[in-house]
């Protein structure tokens, strides 16, 4: 496996791939989702690329870009027993050299939900993947349905410039409790950990709901935040959605495909997860 650090590096080590090329990119830490991400890239690609880039764009101000966890080396060891050809990973001078100074904006849909609390959040998401894709230009590049918001600007991003690379969608991996897995989850303290469970309760009560024929989208919003509140360390509740799946536009009615999604938070820690219905 070889470790890219510089762009000069990762193009000349994709001149020498002949054959599928997929690039799975991370801001590192990694666990099982990530790791998953790489064996669908693995197995549908010749050759998989990993980013490794806690991306200094995508922060706020007061978000935790200087405390987000880092373990390059146990990434790199993770990385190299599922068999990943590359790790490309930048310091961020790199990708952000002095005077650096062009966006990608996708709007409309990065005004609402995580878009709304975290403003420029998703400028700096997209702008970070056009670069990862022009830097790496992969067939595919795979994300996780986990980030259910980034998923809808990728794919937007990638459709209206014309990329030339399909954008591919994996199943949110989760803890034995429902938990979705997230890097983040080291902050929570063991009672926070445990009562994070809530969330995945929550959005399985909507689809409980759904199942059994309601379709009204305030009546499952009702339900699920009367969940969460009864759980003493589920901090404020940020938002929580029920939006087509393809506009994130709340609807009343769940009659077309719709992401149920959430951000609460445990103390300082924000928590985001959701699922699809049907
Ligand atoms: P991150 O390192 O948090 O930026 O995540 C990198 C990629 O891994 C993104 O496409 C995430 O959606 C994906 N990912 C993170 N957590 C999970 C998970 N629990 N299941 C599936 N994919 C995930």
């Amino acid at each position: 496996m070889q470790i890219a650090r510089t762009i000069d590096d990762m193009k000349a080590a994709r001149r020498r791939m002949r054959g599928r090329v997929g690039l799975v990119p991370t801001m590192g830490y990694l666990h099982e989702g990530h790791l998953v991400l790489a064996r669908n890239s693995n197995r549908d690609n010749k050759f998989t690329v990993a980013s490794i880039f806690v991306n200094p764009t995508q922060f706020g101000p007061k978000e935790d870009f200087a405390k987000y966890p880092r373990d390059p080396d146990r990434d790199c060891a993770l990385l190299e027993r599922e068999k990943v050809d590359v790790v490309f990973m930048p310091p961020g001078e790199e990708m952000y050299p002095p005077g650096f100074n062009t966006w990608v904006d996708v709007a409309g849909v990065t005004e609402r939900l995580e878009g709304a609390i975290r403003p420029g959040h998703f400028r700096g998401v997209a702008t970070v993947c056009n670069k990862l894709f022009n830097i790496v230009d992969p067939h595919r590049a795979y994300f996780g349905q986990k980030d259910a918001q980034q998923v809808v600007v990728i794919k937007k991003m990638a459709k209206d410039l014309n990329m030339n690379l399909e954008i591919v969608v994996v199943p949110t991996v989760r803890e034995n409790d429902g938990l979705a897995m997230s890097s983040r989850n080291v902050y929570l303290s063991p009672d926070q950990r445990k009562a994070a469970a809530v969330l995945h309760q929550s959005l399985s009560l909507a689809r409980e709901m759904w199942r059994n024929g309601e379709r009204r989208a305030e009546r499952m919003r009702q339900a699920m935040t009367g969940l969460i509140r009864k759980e003493p360390l589920a901090g404020p509740i940020d938002y929580l959605s029920i939006a087509d799946a393809e506009t994130l536009e709340e609807l009343e009615e769940v009659e077309r495909p719709a992401v149920v999604s959430l951000a609460v938070r445990f103390g300082p820690t924000r928590l985001i997860d959701n699922i699809t219905l049907p």
